[in-house]
């Protein structure tokens, strides 16, 4: 092919189309740094003045966090971070978590595992459905919804309670960048109020779905909702689903390439709660949110973005959260249904 370089246009179209014939892509545009931070700026402003919504208060913790926290970062695929507003101050992590741990499952198990156990479909039911239990005796749901993600919990290898939560933080931790902690006073508060979980794990176990100790697989699953992250920690937990299973920050592979669109594709359907659709329809972006007030969203070879606010709307997603990201990533191309005809 000789020599190509930017100085030779006729060359790099040489080589464009050569990829191309080749059946290889090239990999695909990133949003360049200037309109990254001026879409942050904006839904900042935008949504700070905001005001609709309440923080969580059925776990009794939750109502006491700072409903002001409100912070957004976007990590691109080749690792730059892009943030806005408080992206210090810590949340729980909540069902965030559970994207996590159906990814370590899926890398321990293969990609057959959860649909044969779980199921991967919406229940289009309310996250702690003990009906949508009962339809289907524990089939037909999602490591997303309660039953789903306590069963999930309850497949991750390991030599007893210790074992198995080293290994859950651990992977967290990978996917941050950095040593994720415990926010005790949530997991206590949570803890002491979690008869409904206890309750969705023992119907699971009694389905055969939960193996061992449902009430161990509930204490496990409490404490992985009580990981304490910032908006940064989240933005780089997101970009890691962008970017093939691979932190872009630290370069450690968690997740294999391979397994990457089966777990989006959860996201996509059910990871907004009974909203999952409206969101799909708004943003095509796969996402999930938690009850402390954190969404990720999740640009696939692009960017990952998360955004920190604690009030929630009525089906329990974070209002400024939701607001901001669906922004942000119209202003940058995010939505990956959203292409251009092919030009013959
Ligand atoms: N720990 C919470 C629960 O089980 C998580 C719920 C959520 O974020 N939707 O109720």
């Amino acid at each position: 092919m000789g020599c190509v370089t930017g100085k030779n246009p006729l060359g790099l179209m040489v080589l464009v189309s050569s990829l191309l014939l080749s059946g290889l892509s090239l990999a695909s545009e990133l949003p360049s740094a200037e309109a990254i931070r001026s879409a942050l700026k904006q839904a900042h402003e935008r949504y700070q003045g905001l005001d609709d919504g309440a923080n969580a208060d059925y776990i009794p913790a939750l109502a006491k966090v700072d409903s002001d926290i409100f912070g957004i970062v976007l990590v691109t695929v080749d690792g730059k971070v892009y943030s806005v507003g408080d992206v210090k101050s810590e949340v729980s992590i909540q069902s965030i978590s559970k994207v996590f741990t159906m990814a370590l499952v899926t890398e321990e198990k293969g990609v057959d595992a959860l649909p044969k156990n779980v199921g991967v479909d919406a229940t289009g039911q309310v996250f702690n459905s003990i009906h949508a239990i009962e339809q289907h005796k524990g089939h037909e749901m999602n490591p997303l919804v309660n039953a789903g993600a306590i069963t999930t919990t309850s497949m991750v290898e390991g030599k007893g309670y210790n074992d198995i939560w080293n290994r859950i933080l651990r992977y967290y931790s990978d996917f941050a960048g950095r040593e994720l902690t415990v926010l005790e006073d949530i997991y206590h508060s949570e803890a002491e109020t979690n008869q409904r979980n206890q309750a969705i794990a023992h119907l699971m176990y009694a389905y055969g779905h939960i193996e061992g100790d449902p009430l161990q697989a509930t204490d496990i699953y409490t404490r992985q909702c009580s990981v304490g992250v910032n908006a940064r920690d989240l933005g780089i937990m997101a970009s890691t689903l962008a970017n093939a299973g691979v932190n872009p920050v630290t370069g450690k592979a968690l997740v294999d390439p391979e397994n990457m669109p089966e777990i989006l594709a959860v996201m996509a359907t059910a990871g907004l709660y009974d909203d999952a659709g409206k969101w799909l329809y708004r943003t095509g972006l796969p996402a999930k949110s938690g009850v402390g007030g954190g969404i990720v969203a999740v640009s696939p070879g692009k960017f990952g973005i998360a955004a920190i606010s604690p009030p929630l709307d009525e089906v329990g997603n974070s209002v400024r959260a939701q607001k901001a990201i669906a922004d942000i990533s119209a202003a940058l191309g995010g939505n990956p249904y959203q292409v251009m005809p092919y030009k013959k």
